[in-house]
């Protein structure tokens, strides 16, 4: 291999992790915003702080103790309920 031809790789290896290293930052961005953005409105998803025909957060496998839920934002109470509602397996 001639020098010139080293020369060319190592350039282009080098414009190509800057840019790589350069894009890190508003990847880590965009998938933090993406995360954020996952979890739907109470009121979207009809939430509610009291049970709906027995059916209740606590036994809901989206449910996280002790006052949040994976998809629904905001502070959730065990007792709550909303249309995602999904039942933990018996
Ligand atoms: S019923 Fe709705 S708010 Fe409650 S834990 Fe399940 S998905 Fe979340």
């Amino acid at each position: 291999m001639s020098k010139r031809n080293q020369g060319i790789t190592r350039r282009k290896f080098l414009k190509l992790t800057s840019s790589s290293v350069a894009l890190l930052p508003v990847a880590l961005i965009a998938t933090d915003r993406a995360t954020a953005q996952t979890k739907a409105k109470k009121e979207a998803v009809q939430y509610q702080d009291t049970p709906k025909n027995g059916q209740k957060c606590v036994d809901c496998v989206l449910f996280e103790p002790p006052e949040a839920c994976k998809v629904v934002e905001g502070k959730i109470a065990p007792e709550g309920w909303c249309s995602l509602f999904a039942p933990k397996p018996s």
